[in-house]
């Protein structure tokens, strides 16, 4: 996925991490494309989960302008303190657990996108349990923009369920939402 530099996190199809490489784990990542389809790219934990934070090597992906930048000191210096002060990147709602949790980019495992909401499938990194979640753009596209409130679907997920983007979009808009707060303590 070098050279595709206008691909916000909100535009991914699915994130699966491939069996085999750990270091660095690779993660194959299917995103929808300004040209109207849909392509694989393969990404490696740290430029999924850290570059847009700007603590990667080498040059990151801006997720507010959407541009590849020189990797920039203040936006590393910028989250860390973000992380310090207990405000994390990302964040979901695990139903499980009925809790909000922080979370990685690398947790996502399908996406979904319309105008105005992003539709989430979440394998909670603590319990391992897939949680729905309904947010806005910006929580997903922009670092440390957290909504207030999210939908959340009120189901229990066997391992297996979701498997394909279809049976992910299916539940999705079938399903009625819950809302959360999204508060983390
Ligand atoms: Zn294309
Ligand atoms: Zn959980």
């Amino acid at each position: 996925m070098r050279g595709e530099t206008h691909v916000l996190l909100s535009a991914f199809r699915s994130i699966e991490q491939l069996p085999g490489a750990a270091h660095p784990a690779v993660f194959r990542v299917r995103f929808a494309c300004g040209c109207g389809g849909e392509h694989d790219g393969l990404l490696t934990h740290e430029e999924l989960d850290w570059a847009p934070l700007g603590l990667g090597a080498g040059e990151f992906l801006n997720l507010m302008t959407a541009r590849l930048e020189p990797a920039g000191a203040e936006l590393g210096e910028l989250a860390a303190v973000h992380i310090k002060r207990g405000e994390w990147p990302w964040s979901f709602f695990c139903y499980p657990e009925e809790r909000p949790r922080p979370v990685f980019p690398s947790s996502f495992t399908l996406l979904t996108a319309t105008d105005g909401t992003v539709g989430l499938a979440v394998r909670c990194p603590s319990c391992r349990r897939l949680s729905l979640n309904l947010v806005s753009h910006p929580h997903v596209d922009v670092p440390f923009h957290n909504d207030r409130q999210i939908g959340v679907v009120e189901h229990l997920f066997a391992d297996d369920a979701l498997t394909t983007l279809e049976a992910f979009r299916a539940e999705l808009w079938s399903a009625t939402f819950d809302a959360r707060r999204l508060a983390l303590e």
